[in-house]
């Protein structure tokens, strides 16, 4: 069958184009990864009726189905209606009209999370309750945004190679009363975060805080409640981690000890600060690019405007990336070979 396709259109609609001509593969939004399971007889209907059979898990904890045909898009746009309307407007609380056929944009891309404290005994953070908050604020929209929220530093859902990373800390409270000097602390921290603890010549415990990640290691191990989470539930943030052929990076810390209000403030400013770099006309292009092409200092100014930051909030004065690491294949091969001409092995 022919086709006038409008891949552009479709795309906006979550639509992925297949290397099979006049098939493409539908993306759903599952933010913060965590959906009720009756969702997903709806998903094995779609990919029977109208996919090819199968299913692929997204590599952004979407939904996915391969081989819709071009010419049932509409059709299935329709039939998802019900999950939009249960999933980002009732669950997210977004604002945004699903009777406009399927996903108005592909912009501000899933927000991901790892299981967190809702189930993982390192969680510091409920991530899935935050990823939902941030996706209200960052979609619908054309800007192009990558965001990952972790429970902990362990940062299993791969933050760092997000746009924005977050992490769940905690500063730990430690009670010199109730530590029976048994070194487990010691021992875990050294052996599961950075070695910041060691026990003192009184058989308590010292602590290097500078460079402490707030993870909670030590408050999980400790036999006695020595150590404790503290009550108020704070995040780190990476900034500008990406994949992609050209210049793949981590991200780098731009906040850390941040309140939940400081990171939905922050991201309110999103496409304020997308829609200025780019001069107000919307264009597709990577949210980390738009930082690089702001620079860092004028990303901080507008990003933070407006912004209360709590008490205990510290932010990046700089953030230097190295660029070239992919570009010049400098850890594979000499720069003298840079330039010789013609294909290379
Ligand atoms: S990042 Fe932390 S909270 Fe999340 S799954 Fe991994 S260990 Fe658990
Ligand atoms: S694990 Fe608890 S009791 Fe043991 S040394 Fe550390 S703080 Fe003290
Ligand atoms: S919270 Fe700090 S002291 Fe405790 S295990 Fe993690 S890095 Fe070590």
């Amino acid at each position: 069958m022919n086709h006038d396709i409008n891949i552009k259109k479709v795309r906006i609609n979550c639509f992925r184009q297949s290397k099979v001509k006049g098939e493409f593969m539908l993306q759903m939004r599952v933010p913060g990864a965590l959906i009720n399971a009756k969702h997903l007889s709806m998903v094995q209907e779609i990919c029977e009726r109208w996919g090819n059979g199968t299913f692929h898990m997204g590599t952004r904890q979407t939904l996915d189905i391969p081989g819709i045909k071009y010419e049932n898009i509409e059709e299935v746009n329709k039939f998802i209606k019900g999950y939009i309307q249960d999933v980002d407007v009732e669950m997210c609380n977004v604002d945004m009209d699903v009777n406009d056929g399927g996903y108005p944009t592909i912009g501000a891309r899933n927000v991901m999370s790892c299981i967190g404290n809702a189930h993982c005994i390192k969680g510091n953070a409920n991530t899935y309750e935050l990823a939902r908050k941030i996706e209200r604020i960052v979609f619908p929209s054309h800007y192009h945004i990558k965001v990952a929220v972790a429970g902990c530093p362990n940062d299993c859902v791969k933050a760092n190679f997000n746009d924005f990373g977050i992490m769940g800390v905690n500063k730990q409270v430690y009670d010199v009363d109730r530590c029976i000097g048994c070194g487990c602390c010691v021992e875990a921290c050294q052996h599961h975060a950075t070695g910041v603890l060691s026990l003192n010549a009184n058989n308590k415990v010292d602590k290097d805080t500078c460079c402490c990640v707030g993870c909670g290691e030590c408050s999980l191990i400790c036999p006695t409640g020595a150590w404790s989470r503290g009550t108020k539930q704070l995040y780190r943030v990476t900034l500008g981690g990406r994949t992609g052929k050209q210049n793949p990076r981590a991200g780098k810390l731009f906040m850390n000890w941040v309140t939940e209000d400081v990171i939905l403030a922050m991201f309110g400013n999103w496409q304020k600060f997308s829609a200025w770099v780019l001069d107000y006309k919307p264009e597709y292009l990577h949210g980390g690019h738009l930082i690089d092409r702001a620079g860092y200092k004028e990303f901080k100014k507008r990003i933070l405007e407006g912004v209360e930051l709590n008490p205990e909030a510290k932010v990046a004065d700089d953030i230097f990336w190295a660029e070239n690491e992919q570009r010049g294949n400098m850890h594979v091969m000499p720069v003298s070979q840079h330039k010789t001409a013609g294909p290379q092995n």
